[in-house]
């Protein structure tokens, strides 16, 4: 696809090192994994088991196309032993003290920083993505680590004040059970640790089903786990079935052993897992697309608006979550930040994500190639205009395209879908009123961002009538969220939330307790069975 730029030329090219295919057996030999072999993906009781029943999956590396490795996935005898194997290790983790579960959390949390460099180059590698962000994301995993182990010790209830005489009334957590985590390949690492961290400190035990994208990465996780369970009386805690989600994640949907899900991935995903939650009356955490804005204000600081988008619709090759796709800009400085964007985006190194130069490296897959084809051609098609980028960029089988800037009508109807590539509808308003509109008019509500320098915008933003989404800033982008904050958001991104503030509770049951210390036995609400209390006094007791 050629694009007709308009206001620019195209003059992107894929900077791919050379020794990139050098550098691929030193990344998987830090892990014991060996290019073109075949490796187990299946993992419960403290071990890898060697021969799952399920079919052989190929991982590829996005740089060049060529596999990487096989992987033998679950089939549904091995998932079914998965979930049994972790609901017996339930039965002994939920029995620690948590302060001694954080312990083992605190010993991951080390392990993680011993390995960070060796995890974050196979994620780069797998997954493609850029080697600062991908330390990020290991980074991201010590810090919901940290937390976690302080959550150890805060796991608290509440006493309330009883309406009853001589009662007290109080509120307790206890730990629930297997949580499966089902997860996306954008964040292979972090997003699961979200949750396993917090889940693991709660005295739960965990069933893991990664992306079918990025199994190395979740192989090597699972191998620190093992480092640091072994022998210890977290062992089996953490298991692991890699498999399609038709195959493994329907099996763990449906699984009563697992009393909460916690997935992550498109929101057709979150659909199906609704569904099949609701059947069971099992518990969800639903972590799902989103088609987030940043809005520019005439008043904004310029500066911090155009590195904010840059970062925002660029990084992570357009593949997060909370990657911006609409930008909303105040009419009296719509040329102009655009003309500033677009000098910015040409200044973008696409290339080898393992090069540290690169600020873009490839998609994930050959689909997701097509996605970003058929989303430019659909925009085309419904009266947008591509005024940068546009193209797929071919060059030694990677899956390279160029980051895309697209004029556009809010009312466009694939402005209302996340097309999970690096493109940017843009839109000019008039008014405030007029963006808070158009960033609340889509089915997603995860993240958002306003620029501006006046007090009175930004409250109006932040208050009930402002951003309709779970995150929503001033002056800072719609990525990269820290995990002291609770992360979701709402719609049809599922309602979610994970990582910091009280998201441990979603791992948790909650169990309220009336403990009648006096002699009588009133009822709440002033009810009155003059019956019992009769029987009672007659018999004197
Ligand atoms: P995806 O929906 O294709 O897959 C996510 C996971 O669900 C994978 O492990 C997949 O195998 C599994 N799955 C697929 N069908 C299933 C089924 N029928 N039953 C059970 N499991 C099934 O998503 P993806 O392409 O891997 O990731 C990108 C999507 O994830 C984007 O929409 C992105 O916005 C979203 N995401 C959301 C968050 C968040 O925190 N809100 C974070 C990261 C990614």
């Amino acid at each position: 696809m050629t694009a007709d730029t308009g206001l620019t030329h195209s003059e992107t090219s894929i900077q791919l090192n050379h020794s990139h295919n050098a550098n691929v057996r030193g990344v998987l030999d830090a892990f014991g994994l060996k290019a073109g072999s075949t490796v187990s993906g299946v993992a419960y009781g403290g071990g890898f088991t060697s021969a799952p029943t399920g079919e052989t999956l190929e991982t590829h590396d996005p740089t060049t196309g060529e596999v990487l490795a096989y992987v033998k996935t679950a089939g549904h005898p091995d998932v079914s032993r998965v979930a049994a194997e972790a609901a017996k290790a339930f039965e002994r983790w939920r029995l620690v003290p948590p302060p001694q579960r954080g312990e083992i959390v605190r010993r991951l949390s080390d392990a993680f920083r011993r390995r960070k460099e060796d995890l974050a180059l196979l994620i780069s590698l797998e997954n493609g993505k850029i080697l600062s962000e991908a330390r990020g994301e290991v980074q991201e995993v010590i810090d919901i680590c940290d937390l976690a182990v302080g959550q150890s010790r805060q796991l608290f209830g509440r006493v309330i004040a009883s309406e009853r005489r001589d009662h007290q009334l109080i509120e307790q957590w206890h730990p629930l059970g297997v949580v499966g985590i089902i997860s996306a390949f954008n964040f292979p690492v972090a997003v699961p640790g979200w949750g396993w961290a917090l889940a693991l400190v709660c005295g739960d035990t965990i069933v893991w089903k990664p992306s079918s994208l990025t199994p190395l990465v979740s192989i090597a996780v699972q191998q620190i786990f093992h480092e640091v369970t072994g022998g210890t009386e977290a062992e089996g805690a953490f298991s692991l079935a890699i498999g399609r989600g038709g195959v493994v994640g329907e099996a763990l949907l449906s699984d009563t052993r697992l009393p909460l899900i916690q997935a992550t991935g498109s929101c057709g995903l979150g659909e199906r897992v609704s569904v099949a939650l609701a059947k069971r009356s099992g518990r969800a955490i639903l972590e799902l697309g989103g088609n987030n804005a940043v809005v520019v204000m005439a008043d904004a600081d310029l500066n911090l608006a155009i590195w904010a988008v840059v970062f925002g619709a660029v990084g992570t090759a357009g593949q997060r979550c909370t990657t911006t796709r609409r930008l909303i800009l105040h009419r009296p400085i719509h040329e102009p930040f655009l003309e500033r964007l677009i000098a910015a985006y040409r200044t973008v190194r696409i290339g080898d994500p393992l090069d540290e130069k690169t600020l873009m490296g490839p998609l994930i897959s050959l689909d997701a190639v097509s996605e970003y084809e058929h989303g430019l051609a659909e925009i085309q098609r419904q009266g947008g205009e591509i005024i940068y980028g546009g193209k797929v960029l071919v060059d030694g089988g990677g899956y390279f395209v160029e980051p895309t800037i697209v004029r556009s009508k809010a009312d466009m109807p694939i402005c209302r879908e996340e097309v999970f590539a690096p493109i940017l509808h843009v839109f000019a308003v008039d008014t405030l009123e007029e963006a808070i509109e158009i960033n609340n008019a889509v089915p997603q509500g995860l993240s958002s961002a306003l620029f501006t320098t006046n007090l009175s915008t930004t409250e109006r933003w932040l208050s009930s009538t402002g951003s309709d989404c779970g995150i929503a800033n001033v002056n800072a982008g719609t990525s990269g969220a820290e995990i002291g904050g609770a992360f979701g958001g709402e719609k049809a991104t599922g309602g979610g939330r994970q990582a910091g503030s009280d998201a441990w509770k979603g791992y948790m049951r909650r169990q309220t307790c009336t403990i009648n210390y006096g002699e009588d036995l009133p009822f709440a609400q002033g009810v009155r069975f003059e019956a019992e209390q009769a029987t009672r006094k007659r018999d004197g007791s």
